[in-house]
């Protein structure tokens, strides 16, 4: 899954691409909802293959029932 970003590879100007995967939600006694989402690992350059660690929160969708 790509998520189209305005970000920019810091080293070749290339667009960066988000590595997304998908991440369960845990409630406040840390047992699955069922719900997940994708979040973003980390976002790298196709070109140059340089890779920034970003939050996780980061461009991450809406929390949804699994299907
Ligand atoms: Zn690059």
């Amino acid at each position: 899954m790509m998520i189209a970003g305005e970000l920019k590879c810091p080293k070749c100007g290339c667009e960066m691409v988000a590595v997304t995967y998908k991440e369960k939600e845990y409630d406040a006694n840390f047992l699955e909802t069922g719900r997940v989402r994708i979040a973003v690992d980390n976002l790298s350059c196709p070109n140059c293959l340089y890779v920034q660690c970003v939050d996780g929160d980061f461009m991450a969708t809406p929390w949804k029932w699994e299907d």
